[in-house]
């Protein structure tokens, strides 16, 4: 038997017919036509820090772990050319060391580029749009072997697409992503009474560059992350406060608590109690890639929903009521984040400003019966699935909720007509390759 794969979460596994590593762009191109020749299905994969089983094959699995150099970077424009493997913290250390940034980050850096775009992976602040907006172009490879090069002035329609593709339209060998200007971010992270968050906000998502509420069920706290971003001079925090608000808290507390709380869930409100009284202020002014992302290490399992950011405030209460009125063991918070509409087929911000509503389980516990009670109340909003987190909804439920849906198809129709790209996963969520 060959290599055992499973992600990040340890949930999903699979078993894969042999897992390739390819060196360079030729080494990749002859190892998926090479597989395709055989028949068997091909799966691109990251970091797999997806939580659904959108990586799994048990054909040729792709892991671009020897592709991660930076080819070519332009300070005076800010574009700069990476191999698609790269992971992010890689990069956003060498984008620094070339005084440029990625415009917007989510709250981890562990994960590959190509996954992330793949995904439309998020950060928030409402004035920006998600990760996959900062492609330019980038190079596919599909079933035969071809490379092609795609950006918006050669195939405006390929260039929606490939930017959030869930691995459904090829491999891809490269990416040339518009890039920023360094900047620094202060950020101050606080517990606030959640209905006074509620009450205000809108000025407190316009007034912030990047504005996060992190609501912890069954209390009335929310821990706010407010940031703005800055030229003054970093000032990072101390090691010790750094050690214990951005490790010590958020793995080993919260770890010892969520751990506690799935042994004996008719304790959980009162965890949850113990972990608002924890949340305490915290001040960080450095680098945006070491505020925006932190090493996460307690397992849980995800589902997040992109829904019009006007019914945010809404969806988000009824959310909080459901865990209270069924008494649901959650103790991990209930994450409220923005961003700009962007114009990917498949974003999940796609044409809308958008609000999004992530809840977790510690890895262990039940988490059905909550996500679908979510997923329930998502559906009255036109709500999206991040392509990552676990969610229900299948093709003929989700192609309504996306102008995009027929160019996509007819995008991924062209170029994977026989579907080598194509999954258990895909076929759920996308159905089948032609249109
Ligand atoms: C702790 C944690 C924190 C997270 N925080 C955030 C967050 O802040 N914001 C957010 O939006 N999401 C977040 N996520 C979700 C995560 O960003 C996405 O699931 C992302 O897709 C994972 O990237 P990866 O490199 O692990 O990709 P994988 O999970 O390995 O793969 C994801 C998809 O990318 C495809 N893919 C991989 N490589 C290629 C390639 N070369 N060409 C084409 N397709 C490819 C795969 O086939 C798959 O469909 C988080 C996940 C975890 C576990």
């Amino acid at each position: 038997m060959g290599e055992l794969w499973s992600n990040w979460a340890g949930q999903q596994v699979c078993a894969p017919a042999r897992v390739e590593r390819p060196g360079s762009e030729d080494e990749l191109a002859e190892t998926v036509a090479k597989a395709a020749a055989e028949g068997r299905g091909v799966r691109p994969v990251g970091s797999g820090h997806s939580f659904t089983d959108t990586c799994l094959t048990d054909g040729v699995m792709i892991d671009q772990t020897h592709m991660q150099r930076l080819l070519d970077v332009d300070t005076a424009t800010g574009r700069v050319t990476v191999e698609a493997g790269i992971k992010l913290h890689t990069l956003t250390a060498e984008l620094a060391r070339h005084g440029l940034a990625l415009e917007n980050q989510g709250d981890i850096d562990a994960q590959s580029l190509a996954g992330a775009l793949a995904t439309a992976t998020h950060g928030t602040g409402a004035r920006f749009r998600n990760l996959s907006a900062q492609v330019l172009g980038c190079r596919l490879v599909t079933a035969s072997g071809e490379v092609l090069e795609i950006d918006e002035a050669s195939d405006p329609d390929a260039w929606r697409a490939a930017r959030v593709s869930l691995g459904a339209l090829g491999v891809i060998s490269q990416y040339t992503l518009q890039c920023v200007p360094a900047f620094r971010i202060h950020r101050i992270d606080e517990p606030r009474p959640i209905r006074e968050v509620l009450a205000h906000l809108d000025e407190l998502v316009e007034g912030h560059d990047h504005f996060e509420m992190l609501a912890l069920p069954h209390t009335d706290t929310a821990l706010t992350l407010a940031s703005r971003r800055t030229d003054e001079p970093a000032d990072p925090p101390g090691r010790f406060e750094a050690w214990l608000n951005d490790d010590f808290v958020p793995n080993t507390v919260v770890g010892a608590l969520a751990g506690l709380g799935r042994r004996v869930p008719t304790q959980v409100p009162r965890i949850a109690r113990l972990m608002a009284r924890v949340a305490g202020r915290y001040e960080q002014l450095d680098a945006s890639h070491r505020v925006f992302a932190h090493d996460r290490r307690v397992r849980f399992t995800e589902m997040e929903y992109a829904i019009p950011r006007e019914h945010l405030a809404e969806a988000f209460s009824r959310v909080m009521a459901v865990i209270a009125d069924r008494r649901l063991p959650v103790l991990f918070p209930i994450e409220v984040r923005f961003t700009a509409a962007d114009d990917a087929f498949l974003s999940t911000a796609h044409g809308r400003e958008t609000g999004y509503i992530a809840v977790h389980q510690v890895v262990g516990a039940e988490f059905e019966t909550y996500f679908r009670a979510v997923e329930a109340i998502m559906d009255d909003y036109d709500g999206r699935p991040h392509w990552g987190k676990r969610h229900y909804q299948t093709a003929a439920t989700l192609a309504p909720r996306y102008p995009g849906w027929e160019a996509f198809a007819a995008v991924r129709a062209h170029l994977d007509p026989e579907g080598v790209f194509t999954n258990d996963y895909v076929r759920r969520v996308l159905g089948p390759p032609s249109v």
